[in-house]
């Protein structure tokens, strides 16, 4: 399949819908990291990314070149003589924007203790630092994670929303990577069956049965999920602690994770577009309208553009909120 970079993908009718194809694309630990400093920090060529993370050759060219494939990068002559070639976003890849800036923004506010490095935000409308705030796009309100209601749309279905059997590759993980690589995030939706069982989360699946059913995943992979999502307060069981008669809830930072999830899909919807309709539709609660994310800046409320988020990289900040699992 082509993926134009800068006009959406038509899908098949009845496949795979756009949420399958964003857990496709980013949820991978190597894609989000490489996305990450391309977005926050320019970075384009190959031996940059070699710097910053420690990735192998090999590694590192499958992943740019799947995001080639899926169109969110696009590799670019710089010189000719001798001919060398670089990686740059594309329209489509630049649209991640929102996401990875709720990501540095959750990782600031919530990452636990160990004075992490996470990047640090500047909104050049107002010159300071910053975490992104949900707003609902239609109203302009300020919005809580529980006031936005979703469900499956025309093209929405599990079937069509879980990672597919093609994409049950095993990812080469980088699960040794220290802090500063987005550590808690990587948990939640650094690859595929945790971002669906992620999304299944926040579509109120609550027992063990229920992410098994809904997923299609074997029940090794849920409990593995189950027990990560636990060990960084992510969902806490409730119950007599035997996993099959648990309820899983999330946690205030779970909830916090929301906007990631919500970017996310956003993006897969508008550049992954089934003939029936979306996947997922939302709502802001209590009133009549559809909910699209719009973020504002904490210090000044205003809109904010990708364009003007300067990123300090690599600062130590200590974490806003949540530093004691409780
Ligand atoms: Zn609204
Ligand atoms: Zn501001």
């Amino acid at each position: 399949m082509i993926h134009p970079p800068d006009e959406p993908t038509q899908l098949g009718a009845g496949g795979d819908n756009a949420i399958a194809w964003a857990i496709g694309v980013f949820a991978d630990e190597w894609t989000l990291l490489i996305l990450r400093y391309a977005i926050t920090d320019g970075v384009t060529r190959f031996q940059q990314w070699q710097d910053l993370l420690p990735i192998s050759s090999a590694v590192l060219a499958s992943r740019l070149r799947r995001g080639c494939e899926v169109g969110v990068l696009e590799q670019v002559a710089y010189e000719d003589k001798p001919l060398r070639q670089e990686y740059r976003l594309t329209r489509r890849g630049m649209s991640l924007w929102p996401m990875m800036a709720s990501i540095c923004g959750w990782e600031g506010a919530w990452a636990h203790g160990q004075a992490e490095p996470v990047p640090v935000m500047v909104h050049q409308g107002c010159g300071r630092a910053f975490e992104p705030l949900m707003a609902c796009a239609t109203c302009g309100e300020i919005v809580e994670p529980r006031e936005v209601t979703g469900h499956f749309g025309p093209s929405g279905s599990w079937p069509r929303s879980a990672p597919n059997t093609t994409m049950r590759r095993r990812s080469s993980g980088s699960s040794a990577l220290g802090p500063g690589f987005f550590p808690h995030t990587r948990v939640l939706v650094g690859n595929r069956w945790s971002a669906a069982m992620m999304g299944a989360a926040y579509l109120g699946a609550h027992r063990f049965s229920e992410f098994q059913r809904r997923l299609g995943a074997p029940a090794t992979v849920i409990a593995d999920r189950l027990r990560r999502f636990q060990a960084i307060d992510v969902l806490r069981a409730e119950g007599d602690g035997r996993a099959d008669r648990s309820e899983y809830r999330l946690t205030d930072k779970g909830r916090a994770f929301f906007p990631v999830v919500m970017t996310a899909i956003e993006w897969g919807q508008r550049w992954f577009r089934a003939p029936e309709g979306p996947a997922v539709v939302f709502q802001h609660r209590g009133s009549e309208h559809p909910f699209s994310v719009l973020l504002r800046c904490s210090e000044c409320r205003g809109a904010l553009a990708g364009r003007e988020i300067a990123v300090l990289p690599g600062a130590v900040v200590q974490p806003r909120r949540g530093a004691v699992p409780s």
